[in-house]
């Protein structure tokens, strides 16, 4: 139970977080575009120390950001918590589709706007007031906490696995509140206990040395035929990946998934009609179709280039042809074993001449259903925000938690809801959720704290 002078003590410094987090949303820290570097690191070591936090930068390989790490330790005996968060953000464009500027925050029907309201910089600031209202109240911290924060999360954390490998010892802790987390759309938390992999690359031909004449197609082999025939020995109508070997190391689902997937809520028609669909793949419906979503993996076209591409009509037999493609990967599915059982497939399958281009990506990552410590998180958001905690078994995106699933559990906690726009114009979340997430934030401290697990 959170003690009424903590509660009121968060209270107070809501207009104080308010404010820091639009002095943070007004810093442009585009990661993609190398902007707002020096300006993050001056304004958060200012902030984790003005909150009574030890700070360290740390330089990573020359030419990229650093990383922020920051702790306070109240007891070398006490549990500790490890908040990972990153100071960078998508780029804004866009631009002429936000209706206020993306780095000037603004206030409007009782959300906050800007670029990384969400995406990830509302949630460092719910847990830098939790930490600063404890000791403004005069209350020990009931943990030790810790924080790394990095620059480049969105240009894929380039940096962050050299990090950990050197400071594994001192980043050590009991659990980690990863960067981000969600409401469902009335409002109930969700706490997600892992993340899907990726891979992402691009399926390239070439069969002449120029472009030419359309007619010779009768005689020339086209690169864009050879796509469209690999694609399909890749997948089928069945919505199956045919890659053999591909679902191997998938797991299945034992009693406490199906006992997970029966407790999530999914409005299957209001998502149909937002959509503008009429069914899911394969008609799924009901367990099967949130079955499918969290414990399946996929292959997905994101786009196919070759050819005339402009306006009205052009006959041509284009030179080369390429797909950009990405496979999302479950637990425990291995992004370098895939790419090669894929090198396999199209080798065998008489494709040699398909190259697989600029391939990267993340492995998936996964907290057990069953670890000591998804409860207490669960009943803390159950309790501030009055609404049931929704366990994910994990997080339909991608990111570096794989790196962090190794040494401890891993639990997405904070405050978006389903129209935050993270990644497009006019992100933003809902100043209530920004209050009670603070509180959500201190709750799990303390049941932490006094947790005898
Ligand atoms: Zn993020």
């Amino acid at each position: 139970m959170l003690p009424k002078k903590l509660s009121a003590q968060i209270n107070k410094n809501h207009p104080w977080a308010v404010n820091t987090l639009k002095k943070y949303l007004s810093i442009p820290s585009v990661s993609a575009q190398k902007r707002g570097t020096r300006e993050s690191v001056r304004f958060l070591t200012g902030i984790l120390r003005q909150c009574g936090l030890k700070v360290r930068v740390i330089k990573t390989k020359s030419g990229h950001p650093p990383v922020i790490y920051a702790e306070k330790t109240v007891n070398p005996r006490a549990k500790t918590i490890l908040f990972y968060n990153h100071y960078d953000v998508q780029p804004a464009e866009p631009l002429e589709l936000w209706t206020t500027p993306p780095f000037k925050a603004a206030i409007r029907n009782g959300k906050i706007f800007g670029r990384g309201a969400s995406d990830n910089k509302g949630n460092l600031i719910t847990r830098l007031n939790a930490i600063k209202s404890f000791h403004d109240a005069g209350l020990e911290l009931p943990v030790n906490v810790k924080f790394v924060l990095e620059g480049e999360e969105e240009v894929g954390s380039r940096s962050l696995p050299l990090f950990m490998k050197k400071y594994r010892k001192m980043i050590a802790a009991d659990m980690c509140i990863w960067e981000l987390g969600f409401h469902d759309e009335n409002g109930r938390p969700k706490l997600s206990l892992g993340c899907k992999g990726i891979i992402h690359t691009e399926l390239t031909t070439r069969t002449t040395r120029t472009d030419l004449h359309s007619s010779l197609g009768i005689i020339v082999p086209n690169p864009a035929w050879r796509l469209a025939w690999a694609l399909n020995s890749l997948k089928g109508a069945d919505e199956r990946i045919r890659i053999k070997g591909f679902y191997q190391h998938v797991r299945r689902l034992d009693r406490l998934d199906r006992k997970v997937v029966r407790q999530i809520s999914f409005d299957e028609k209001k998502k149909l009609k937002e959509l503008g669909l009429k069914k899911f793949v394969l008609g799924l419906k009901g367990k099967a179709l949130i079955q499918r979503f969290y414990y399946q993996p996929a292959l997905n076209i994101n786009g196919l280039i070759g050819g005339y591409q402009g306006k009205g009509n052009k006959t041509v037999l284009p030179k080369e042809a390429a797909i950009k493609i990405d496979f999302r990967l479950v637990p425990n599915q291995n992004p370098t074993d895939i790419l090669k059982k894929l090198r396999r497939h199209l080798d065998r399958e008489g494709f040699k001449d398909i190259g697989i281009k600029d391939a990267t990506g993340y492995p998936p990552a996964r907290t057990p259903l069953n670890n000591q410590y998804v409860k207490l998180v669960a009943e803390a958001q159950t309790k501030i925000y009055g609404k049931r905690a929704m366990i994910e078994p994990l997080f339909a995106a991608s990111g570096p938690m794989y790196l962090f699933t190794p040494l401890m559990p891993c639990f997405c906690e904070g405050v978006g809801h389903p129209a935050s726009n993270i990644h497009a114009p006019d992100e933003n979340i809902y100043l209530k959720d920004f209050l009670l997430g603070a509180k959500c934030i201190a709750e799990i401290m303390n049941k932490l704290g006094g947790s005898k697990i």
